[in-house]
């Protein structure tokens, strides 16, 4: 294995010429001449993300000579992961017609001003609740983006650096809103020449839908189905996931592709043992959350157990988020796409987002006071996996406390801050600071959005196409295997688990071809050559003892505190292992 090509600090195995490497990657840039070319000869989908990962779902289709997507969402996780949402050069947004949105998470939504502001220009569409939850949405990504940007921007001014342009500004949002046109479910429409497509019920949030394409390949009608993400059944306040039984090529998500999740009960107990713990110790429960939906269930488990008597009256609530009271605000626009059991709720005038302890925080000081507040509380702000949002000031004020819960009810994406602290770190890093944890750490999965693998399988059931090709999407690989597995026992279907930026042609009777891409790197990282420049530094820092003991003691304190810090980030890194 060969060192980092040093021509992009990229991770591909060293090439003897660095310029080799170079050429290749043109080559490859350029390729989408060619592809303009091939466009006409065949079907195929390129996949730009939520491959083997659960964030950043964006398919690219060519058909029939056009080219558009599936879903265009950030891609979340650590510094290596965000450096996709910064290389839009591979989307080639100004040939894309038109993009097909399932649902309005930010990992499905969230790139599409940024594909904007690089020449996108067509029509979006997806189902009028996603429309304007977008609205909302996007704006709020703007604003985070932006804040973050002028948070680098201030801290490199310091260091006399220039600092980083946002991801995308409010202004890219502003042109990205008027190309969103909402169609609702079960209606068809024809986004181009010889294709339909057709909006189901995925039963996963307000709004979110399956995509169904037709198109005729020989005469013959072929479907290609999007599950986008689908739902729990049973799920509080949005309906079930539709039942659908016939589709040549299917992209199933496969978040819980190895797990179930407990029941709806259980998890309410869990609920109500973190208040218990917390309200005797005197300090706060935090939720992390999406402010979509999320949010909301969250507030109605509240209701239920204030209703049951579980939920200390004397325990304000705080929902810590300007998004999400808009977001409530959209909900009770779209009453029609609630299920039965929460349409009679309302019926009854029974308000369960209108808890007496509860109140909606909207500006920064609000937020900063509910820190500076003694005694217990139970605060609920975004984003779910703790990676962005004022629910970091919560997590650094709250996660060093005895006595405090941190509670995630929701799937923590490799990566972020809420994986690390469900996978049980002792320390975070939060603003730059190692927060130590001693808050007691709870994963309440039972609330989940997505279908559990039982759920997924039971789905699948309904599928009355033999010869059906199944592809799995957002999922961690090894979840992914489970359910691969699961799936061509029990059902039969082929099943391929495509990676990220794999080409794949859809041709039906033939066999679904991967094309290999020299960029398409799940980079290979070269640890021996990594560890042992680690250890030549280690090596000639003992070689140079006599130096270190030649300086002034103050000197020699200050390097001594440098390496313990070293020293301490490498116990913390083994620690991990
Ligand atoms: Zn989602
Ligand atoms: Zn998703």
């Amino acid at each position: 294995m060969g060192k980092p090509c040093a021509a992009f600090l990229c991770l591909h195995p060293r090439k003897e010429d660095p310029l080799q490497c170079l050429f290749e990657w043109r080559m490859d840039v350029w390729t989408s001449d060619q592809h303009l070319s091939k466009r006409r000869e065949y079907k195929k989908i390129r996949f730009l993300g939520a491959a083997r990962t659960v964030t950043g779902s964006c398919f690219v289709l060519e058909m029939n000579g056009h080219r558009f997507a599936v879903d265009c969402g950030m891609h979340q996780g650590n510094n290596e992961i965000d450096k996709r949402n910064w290389d839009t050069t591979l989307y080639e947004p100004e040939t894309l017609e038109f993009i097909l949105v399932t649902h309005a998470h930010i990992d499905h939504s969230g790139l599409l001003p940024r594909l904007v502001q690089h020449g996108f220009k067509g029509p979006i569409f997806t189902t009028p609740p996603t429309r304007d939850l977008l609205h909302i949405m996007l704006r709020d990504s703007a604003h985070i983006q932006e804040m973050e940007s002028s948070w680098k921007t201030r801290k490199k001014l310091r260091r006399g650096d220039k600092g980083p342009e946002p991801l995308y500004s409010m202004k890219d949002v502003e042109k990205t809103l008027p190309l969103i046109k909402g169609i609702g479910y079960g209606t068809d429409f024809h986004p181009c020449d010889g294709l339909t497509v057709h909006f189901r019920d995925a039963g996963h949030i307000l709004g979110a839908a399956m995509v169904e394409l037709q198109h005729e390949e020989n005469s013959r009608p072929v479907t290609t189905l999007f599950s986008g993400d689908l739902g729990r059944p049973s799920q509080l306040i949005i309906k079930d996931p539709s039942i659908v039984e016939q589709a040549d090529y299917l992209f199933l998500e496969s978040t819980y592709g190895n797990r179930d999740h407990k029941n709806e009960k259980e998890s309410l107990d869990e609920l109500a043992e973190a208040l218990a713990y917390s309200y005797g110790k005197g300090e706060k429960v935090i939720i992390p959350a999406f402010a979509v939906e999320r949010t909301q269930e969250m507030i109605y488990c509240l209701h239920l157990l204030s209703r049951e008597g579980r939920l200390p009256a004397d325990m304000p609530i705080y929902v810590d988020s300007p998004l999400a009271i808009q977001a409530t605000r959209i909900f009770r626009q779209y009453v029609d796409y609630f299920d039965e059991e929460a349409k009679a709720i309302l019926g009854r005038g029974d308000d369960p987002l209108a808890l007496p302890q509860l109140s909606f925080t909207l500006s920064t000081q609000d937020s900063m006071a509910i820190n500076e507040a003694t005694g217990p509380a139970v605060i609920i702000s975004a984003s779910g996996m703790a990676n962005a949002g004022r629910i970091k000031h919560h997590l650094k004020h709250n996660l060093w406390r005895k006595g405090a819960s941190i509670v995630f009810v929701g799937f923590q994406a490799q990566g972020t801050t809420g994986r690390r602290l469900v996978d049980g770190a002792d320390k975070v890093r939060l603003f730059n600071e190692d927060v130590s944890v001693e808050a007691k750490i709870f994963t309440i999965n039972g609330f989940s959005a997505h279908a559990g693998q039982s759920q997924i399988l039971d789905w699948l059931g309904h599928f009355q196409s033999p010869g059906m090709r199944v592809f799995l999407v957002h999922g961690e690989h090894e979840g992914q295997k489970v359910l691969a597995e699961q799936i061509e026992q029990r059902f039969g279907y082929d099943v391929s688990i495509p990676d990220y930026l794999e080409e794949i042609t859809l041709v039906p009777g033939k066999e679904a071809l991967s094309l290999p891409h020299p960029e398409k790197t799940t980079p290979t990282i070269d640890w021996d050559y990594l560890l042992g420049g680690l250890e030549d530094r280690l090596v000639r820092l003992r070689e140079r003892q006599d130096q270190i003991k030649a300086k002034s003691w103050l000197d020699q304190t200050d390097l001594r505190d440098r390496l313990l810090e070293a020293e301490r980030q490498l116990a913390a890194l083994v620690s991990e292992l």
